[in-house]
C-alpha cells in the first residue's frame, strides 16, 4: 500500500480540547465540519486537561501507601468526567438511553482504577508498569466520553481501544510503538470502520504489550496521532491544540509575533526540542517519514489556518521562520589544570555527566577550556567534584538559550553578523550553529531574554513573507 489514502485524516485533540463539556462540543463541531467536507476523520484524543497530572498524583499517593488520598483523587475526577457526561449525552435519542450506557461504562473504568489504586497501596511499591496502567485510565475514559458526545449529535461514532492497535515494546512509561504490527492492527480494526463511514474515536498515548498496558511517554498522544495517520497512508495528520500553530516568536514576549503558515519538519523538530511546547519532534516522524503533512490548529480558533508541517517547504524570504528559548540553564566552564589538553580530555568530561545521567544541551571549547550547558543542575556538585580532580571547574545559573531557526540560513554568509549586531548591547556567551544548519543558537542571561527577543524580532521578521507567515500579528488583524 503506497497511495495514500487522501480522504483520511486523524484529528487528534490535546487535552484543553476536550477538557470540559464546552471544549468537546467544539470538537464534535470541528468533526462534523470535517465530514461535510467529503473527509473521514479518524479521531484521537487526548485525557480531558490536568487528568494525566491527577492521575500521576494518585499512583503516587498509592506508592506511599496514602490510599485515601490517591481514592480522593480518583473520586474527583470521576466526578468531573459524570458531569461532563450528563452536559453532553442524553438518555432521549433513538439508539435508546446513552447516558445511562455512557454512566456505566464511566463508573466501570474508575471502579476498575480504584481496585487497581487499593492494590498499590496494599503492595505499598508502585512499579513502571503500575503506574502506565494508572494513567492509562486518563484516555480510556475520555475516548468514551467523546465517542458518545459525538454519537449525540449524529456523528457515527465508534470507540476503539487503541490498546487493541497501538502495539509497543515493555519499556513500561516510555514504550517504543512497534510500527509494522501497528500497522497491521490498524488495517484489521480501524479501517473497515472507515470504510463503512464511521468515525473511529481512540484514546492517544497508551498502547499495549502483549496484552499489557503501557504509554508512549508524556505527551504521547500526538505521537498515536502520527502513527495511525502513518498506518493507514491519510491523506493529512491536524494537531488540534490551544494555539494558532507556530508563532515566529512567544507572543507574550513579542505583540508583533506572526503565525507561520508553513514549517519543515525539520525546523519544527528544532523549535521543539529549544521549547516551542507544540509538538514533540520524535512524535511526528512517523508522518515525515511518509511524507504526510501535519497540521497545527487551534481548537478555539477553528477557521485559523494553523501551521502546516511538511517534508518540503516553499522558499522563503526571510532567512529565520521562529525564534525559540529555553530557559533555567546552567553553563559549566571547565579549565584543564596544568594547561594541559590531554588526549581523552574530552572524553573524560562527557564520561563524568554520562555517569550521572546529566544531559548536556551545547558545548563550545576552546584550546584549554571547553563550557557546556545542561538543563538540570541536581547531579552538578556531584559532577563538579569529580570534574575538579582533572580541571577547574566553575558553574553559572539563570543562562537562557536562544534558538533561531530556518531551512533558508544554509550557506547564507552573513546572517551570524546580522543576527550579532542586532542584539549588540546584549552579552552573548557561547554560539553555536548546529550541524543541522538550519538553526543557530547562543546563551545569554535569562533577565536579557525579552530586550534579545524584540530586538531581534524586529530585524528579521519586519518584512514578512506574505507566503510563509500572516502579514499581521492576530491581535492587529482581530482588534482591525
Ligand atoms: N495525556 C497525556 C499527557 O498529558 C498524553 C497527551 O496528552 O498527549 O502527557
Ligand atoms: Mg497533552
Amino acid at each position: 500500500m503506497s497511495t495514500p489514502r487522501r480522504q483520511i485524516v486523524v484529528m487528534k485533540f490535546g487535552g484543553t480540547s476536550v477538557e470540559d463539556a464546552a471544549a468537546i462540543r467544539r470538537t464534535t463541531a470541528i468533526v462534523a465540519g470535517r465530514m461535510r467536507k467529503g473527509l473521514s476523520p479518524i479521531v484521537v484524543v487526548s485525557a480531558m486537561a490536568k487528568v494525566t497530572d491527577t492521575l500521576l498524583a494518585a499512583a503516587a499517593a498509592s506508592g506511599r501507601n496514602a490510599r485515601e488520598e490517591a481514592l480522593k483523587l480518583s473520586e474527583s475526577l470521576r466526578t468531573r468526567h459524570l458531569n461532563a457526561a450528563s452536559e453532553l449525552v442524553t438518555n432521549s435519542s433513538d439508539d435508546g438511553d446513552r447516558l445511562n450506557s455512557l454512566q456505566l461504562n464511566i463508573h466501570h473504568e474508575f471502579d476498575a482504577l480504584d481496585d487497581l489504586l487499593r492494590g498499590i497501596a496494599a503492595v505499598g511499591e508502585l512499579t513502571a508498569r503500575s503506574s502506565d496502567n494508572v494513567v492509562s485510565f486518563g484516555e480510556r475514559i475520555s475516548s468514551l466520553l467523546v465517542t458518545a458526545a459525538f454519537a449525540e449529535q449524529s456523528i457515527p461514532s465508534i470507540h476503539v481501544d487503541a490498546r487493541r492497535v497501538i502495539l509497543t515494546d515493555d519499556h513500561y512509561g516510555k514504550a517504543a510503538p512497534q510500527e509494522e504490527a501497528i500497522e497491521a492492527a490498524l488495517l484489521q480494526h480501524v479501517l473497515p470502520l472507515v470504510e463503512r463511514q464511521q468515525v473511529p474515536v481512540m484514546g492517544g498515548f497508551i498502547g499495549s504489550c502483549n496484552g499489557i498496558t503501557t504509554t508512549l511517554g508524556r505527551g504521547g498522544s500526538d505521537y498515536t496521532g502520527a502513527l495511525v495517520g502513518g498506518g493507514l497512508h491519510a491523506g493529512a495528520i491536524e494537531i488540534w491544540t490551544d494555539v494558532d500553530g507556530i508563532m515566529t516568536a512567544d507572543p507574550r514576549i513579542v505583540p508583533e509575533a506572526l503565525r507561520v503558515k508553513t514549517i519543515s519538519f525539520e525546523e519544527a523538530a528544532e523549535l521543539a526540542y529549544f521549547g516551542a511546547k507544540v509538538l514533540h519532534p520524535a512524535t511526528i516522524l512517523p508522518a515525515v517519514q511518509k511524507n504526510i503533512p501535519v497540521y497545527v490548529l487551534n481548537s478555539r480558533n477553528a477557521e485559523n489556518e494553523g501551521t502546516r508541517i511538511t517534508a518540503t517547504p516553499p522558499p522563503c524570504g526571510s532567512p529565520f521562520k521562529s525564534i525559540a528559548v529555553k530557559r533555567k540553564l546552567t553553563i559549566i566552564d571547565i579549565v584543564a589544570s596544568r594547561m594541559l589538553l590531554a588526549h581523552g580530555f574530552l572524553k573524560s568530561i562527557f564520561d563524568v555527566f554520562d555517569k550521572h545521567q546529566c544531559a548536556i544541551d551545547m558545548v563550545s571549547t576552546s584550546e584549554i577550556s571547553v563550557s557546556l550547558t545542561v538543563d538540570s543542575r541536581e547531579a552538578l556538585p556531584a559532577i563538579c567534584t569529580e570534574l575538579r580532580k582533572i580541571a577547574d571547574v566553575k558553574y553559572e545559573g539563570n543562562k537562557a538559550l536562544v534558538c533561531m531557526v530556518g531551512e533558508d540560513i544554509r550557506g547564507q554568509a552573513g546572517i551570524s553578523g546580522q543576527v550579532f549586531s542586532s542584539i549588540s548591547h546584549i552579552n552573548v556567551r557561547m554560539i553555536s550553529q548546529g550541524a543541522s544548519e538550519i538553526n543557530m543558537s547562543f546563551m545569554i542571561n535569562e533577565e536579557d531574554v525579552d530586550e534579545a527577543l524584540r530586538s531581534l524580532h524586529r530585524k528579521f521578521f519586519a518584512n514578512p513573507d506574505p507566503n510563509i507567515f500572516d502579514a499581521e500579528p492576530r491581535s492587529l488583524s482581530t482588534n482591525a
